[in-house]
């Protein structure tokens, strides 16, 4: 059986066809939402990232801005160019490029992005109304592998998902999402694989969901016949882009898969533009 490919850009065609609906509504009520992104010194591929958010953001009429801070500026000082963002009522999204230079408290900088601004759901607010099951502004990738699986149809109450990688922006998140719609999850991570245990439980998967960042992690003869596929691991090999799952083998086996490229990239690119819509209108509604 050859999978359905999962393409991720006629999802985020969708997404990105609300977002100007909802942009429309906005800008009738007289707000165009605006986007910081606040980086500290400049990295040839945070400016790379940076470029393609402002075309993103620009291309539907959300105004896009990166107030770049000297390298050598202290901690002190970014938090206080933070906190005249969170108090401008102009601004009504905040991202925080990362990475900060080494010696910088990430998550003390994350804690104080204005709950409403933070589009990219990294507040600890914001996720705590994940673990309420109440997702306001919530990781843009985590959002991204929820809205793929949901794009299949398939019926979650009960199915057997594994997810491979815990971290704040796709695994532990994803998990939360997906235990709400009463899926069982396991979430396994290096420990599971040094203990030796990934692949039997890779080989139950009804939904396999892998976030690591190694090339061919996952061979595709542990995909279970059926499975839907969400690759969301990026990884340059020569001069490829692959994912975490050995690809053609897997599409053999599974339901639905995502490409890499072409796959969560994209939908994660669009539920930023969503984040942006969304803090734009809890903040128009208060
Ligand atoms: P991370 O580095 O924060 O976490 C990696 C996870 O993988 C951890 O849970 C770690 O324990 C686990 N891990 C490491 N080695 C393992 C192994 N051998 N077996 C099992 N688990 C192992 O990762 P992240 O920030 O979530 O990113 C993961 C991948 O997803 C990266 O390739 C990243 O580039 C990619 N990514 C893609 C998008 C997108 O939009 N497509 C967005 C974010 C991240």
């Amino acid at each position: 059986m050859a999978a359905n490919l999962l393409a991720g850009k006629e999802v985020a065609e969708k997404i990105k066809q609300t977002v100007k609906e909802d942009l429309a509504l906005l800008k009738a009520r007289g707000m165009t939402p605006k986007l910081v992104a606040l980086q500290v010194g400049e990295n040839p591929s945070s400016q790379v990232y940076l470029n393609a958010q402002k075309k993103n953001c620009t291309a539907l009429g959300i105004e896009h801005q990166v107030n770049t801070l000297q390298s050598d500026i202290s901690e002190h000082h970014l938090i206080k160019q933070l906190i005249q963002l969170n108090e401008d009522k102009t601004v009504t999204g905040i991202i925080i490029q990362m990475p900060l230079p080494e010696g910088f408290d990430t998550r003390k900088i994350q804690s104080l992005i204005n709950p409403v601004k933070d589009v990219e759901g990294m507040n600890p607010a914001n996720m705590g109304w994940i673990v309420y099951g109440r997702a306001r502004l919530a990781p843009c990738t985590a959002l991204a592998v929820k809205t793929l699986i949901e794009y299949t149809g398939v019926e979650l109450y009960g199915k057997e998902v594994v997810m491979v990688g815990h971290s704040e922006i796709v695994g532990k998140p994803v998990g939360l999402f997906l235990v709400d719609k009463f899926a069982t999850i396991s979430i396994c991570h290096i420990g599971t694989s040094k203990a030796g245990h990934l692949e039997e439980h890779v080989r139950r998967a009804e939904i396999l969901v892998v976030a690591v960042g190694k090339a061919n992690l996952i061979p595709g003869s542990w995909i279970k016949e059926g499975a839907i596929v969400i690759d969301v691991g990026i990884n340059r090999v020569g001069d490829r882009i692959v994912g975490d799952v050995e690809f053609d083998a897997a599409k053999e086996r599974a339901a639905w898969i995502t490409p890499v490229p072409g796959g969560v990239g994209p939908v994660t690119t669009a539920m930023l533009l969503k984040n942006v819509v969304e803090a734009a209108k809890m903040q128009a509604d208060n």
